[in-house]
């Protein structure tokens, strides 16, 4: 019997291996059409200044509407964009996207960009960059990109090569998620980053976890000692707001402080009334 018994959950598990796979091929195919059929878009979260409570940018986050399953996560996907060099392809289209999108503000906001492993390591990266900003005309100071320290390990040398180019274009550079990578700590000294972005499991448990509260506070701290601005990600409620402000936290970003959305519809931050002497045209644009 449990010969049987094994044997028929070995072929529950070869079955499920065999939708999971097939799965797998179906979205591998479907995602290199994403780009031509228009089926990617992009969100923006606001970035919160806590002491002076404006927005100071926003970061961009894709979106896969798939014809026939609907919304994908981008956890799901990126990382099978990844294992086949789609990333690269998906990758330059959201910079060269959110870009122009910032370019098109009033206001000059940050434009904070998320960039895998894959793409810092590509050889023609840095030219890249280059090009989408002189091609969107954005200058290299409103565009952020947001490197997880998992993309620094593979090759340190070449990683820390790359982002010295960057940082020379003007562009500044954040490490996404900290505290869930490893070696965090020599990293943050070693890579040119401009900013520490807390991740947001942290942030979660702040009020009711007290080692939740050290770590950030530790972060926090960090940043202090190293200069670097920290913004906490994945702020949920006003109590974890509260607790960052007490701990002079310096930015903040979360479903509290807005939800990813369509740009237009944070068209008062981005076209706000400061700029209009300088483009009288701005009130003729349509809404997006
Ligand atoms: P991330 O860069 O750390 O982005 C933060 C994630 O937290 C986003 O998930 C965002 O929608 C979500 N989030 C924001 N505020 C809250 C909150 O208050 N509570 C909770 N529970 N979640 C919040 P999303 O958009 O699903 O993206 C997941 C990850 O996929 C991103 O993590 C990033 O690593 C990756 N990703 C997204 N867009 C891109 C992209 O254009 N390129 C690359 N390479 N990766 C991307
Ligand atoms: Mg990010
Ligand atoms: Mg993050
Ligand atoms: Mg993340």
């Amino acid at each position: 019997r449990a010969k049987n018994e094994g044997r028929n959950t070995y072929r529950f598990f070869e079955a499920k291996m065999g939708v999971e796979v097939r799965e797998r091929r179906l979205l591998e195919h479907d995602l290199r059409h994403a780009i031509a059929r228009d089926e990617l878009r992009l969100v923006y979260q606001p970035q919160k200044v806590v002491l002076s409570d404006t927005i100071s940018g926003f970061e961009a986050l894709l979106r896969w509407r798939h014809p026939t399953r609907g919304e994908i996560s981008p956890a799901v996907f990126i990382p099978i964009a990844e294992e086949t060099g789609a990333i690269l392809q998906i990758g330059d289209w959201v910079l060269r996207t959110a870009c122009r999108e910032a370019a098109s503000w009033t206001q000059p906001l940050k434009i904070a960009v998320n960039v895998s492993a894959v793409q810092l390591y590509n050889a023609s990266f840095v030219g890249e960059l280059h090009q989408i900003l002189l091609d969107t005309g954005l200058p290299p100071r409103r565009l952020e990109i947001e490197i997880t320290e998992t993309a620094l390990v593979r090759d340190f040398n070449r990683a820390l090569a790359m982002l010295r180019q960057i940082k020379a274009i003007g562009i500044a550079i954040a490490m996404d998620d900290f505290g869930t990578g490893y070696s965090s700590l020599s990293n943050l000294r070693a890579f040119p980053f401009d900013r520490i972005k807390i991740d947001g499991s942290f942030i979660k448990s702040v009020n009711s976890n007290g080692q939740a509260a050290t770590i950030v506070r530790a972060v926090l701290g960090l940043g202090r000692g190293l200069g670097l601005p920290v913004i906490a990600e994945g702020v949920e409620t006003a109590a974890e707001l509260k607790f960052l402000q007490d701990e002079s936290c310096t930015e903040v970003q979360g479903y509290l402080l807005g939800r990813p959305a369509a740009i237009g519809s944070f068209r008062h931050y981005t076209h706000g009334d400061v700029a209009l002497d300088e483009s009288d045209d701005v009130t003729m644009r349509p809404a997006q």
